[in-house]
């Protein structure tokens, strides 16, 4: 199949690419490096199956060729990438997809949308299921990313039953996994590079937060699962329901580093959700799918990725 991943030098769009070149597809990545470098994808530069369009999806994208399915991960993700030009965020959002969707819809394929937890905001029902309607704050730091992965849901739906485009919705919880880029400012990769240096691990608030961490191949196995599935829209939830206090974290962090740094605390950003956890029971029923790879699998992994 001809499939193209908007996002697609970004740290799960590198693995997705990788793995449908692995499964004999061929590969066209659009990205505009925001918040991504080009090294990410280095490796398969040299396959002749594979792409890269340099271009923002806020404005139309105009790629030759037939194209049987578009993943859409354009966006930066972590929350000091997509608060850094929050417009730029919001745009990427929802003009870019209203741009994907008309890709789509002028080429007939199957748009899969990389949606996210963060659509339930500070969540008042836990774990979260998909029936759950969320609690973002429109006014807020975060509103930025939550309100337009929210908008962008709606296009989907829109676009589906007003056009009749073929579409898929995947919201994902915490993903790590090598590839995570070192400026992010997200919680396993900075706990690790501080953990590696020997510098202060940073909480932020008490650590009494929590957080369900999956590892990336689970993640790119699910959206696989779920984009040649038939029948089934969405949304789903793809994410490891083991829950850990961001405390818990630290402290796995600092032992499987064998580092000797200490936990400072800073304080608590603006709307940070005190706890998250997916309700998975759809994943499994439609798709079969469950996570495989464990946070003590998946760390270590992660921590040798960062130490070479
Ligand atoms: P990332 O920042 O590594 O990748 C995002 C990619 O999109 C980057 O390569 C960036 O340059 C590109 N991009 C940003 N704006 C663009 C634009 N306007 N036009 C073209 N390209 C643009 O983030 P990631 O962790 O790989 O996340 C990928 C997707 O998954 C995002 O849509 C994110 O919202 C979603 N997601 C990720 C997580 C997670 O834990 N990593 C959780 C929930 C949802
Ligand atoms: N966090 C932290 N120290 C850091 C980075 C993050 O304590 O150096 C906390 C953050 O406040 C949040 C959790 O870890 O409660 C997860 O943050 P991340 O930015 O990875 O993702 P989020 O789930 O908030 O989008």
């Amino acid at each position: 199949m001809n499939i193209l991943i908007t996002g697609g030098s970004g740290f799960i769009g590198s693995h997705l690419g990788e793995k449908l070149l692995a499964n004999g597809h061929d590969i066209t990545i659009v990205d505009n490096f925001f918040s991504s470098k080009v090294e990410n994808v280095a490796r398969l530069k040299s396959n002749p199956n594979f792409k890269i369009v340099v271009h923002d999806i806020t404005y139309p994208i105009e790629v030759p060729g037939h194209f049987d399915q578009v993943y859409n991960l354009a966006c930066p993700a972590s929350p000091v990438w997509y608060q850094k030009d929050p417009v730029h965020t919001i745009r990427t959002n929802v003009l870019g997809m209203i741009n994907v969707l008309d890709f789509a819809r002028r080429n007939n394929a199957r748009v899969l949308q990389a949606s996210t937890s963060e659509v339930y905001g500070d969540p008042m029902e836990h774990p979260q299921k998909e029936t759950y309607r969320g609690n973002v704050n429109t006014l807020g730091p975060r509103a930025c990313y939550d309100e337009g992965k929210r908008a962008a849901e709606t296009l989907c739906m829109d676009y589906h039953r007003q056009y009749g485009v073929d579409v898929r919705i995947v919201r994902i919880f915490n993903t790590y996994g090598p590839r995570m880029a070192s400026d992010d400012g997200r919680v396993v990769s900075n706990f690790i590079l501080q953990a590696l240096a020997g510098k202060p691990i940073t909480m932020y608030g008490s650590g009494s937060q929590t957080r369900s961490f999956q590892y990336v191949s689970d993640l790119i196995r699910g959206f696989i699962l779920m984009m040649n599935q038939d029948g089934f829209i969405g949304p789903v939830n793809i994410g490891n329901p083991n829950e850990f206090t961001i405390k818990q974290l630290a402290e796995k962090v600092i032992a499987l580093c064998g580092s000797k740094s200490e936990i400072i605390y800073e304080a608590l950003p603006e709307d940070d959700p005190k706890q998250r956890q997916p309700d998975i029971s759809i994943a499994k029923e439609k798709l079969g799918w469950e996570p495989l790879v464990m946070l003590d699998e998946g760390l270590p992994k992660t921590i040798e990725y960062f130490r070479t």
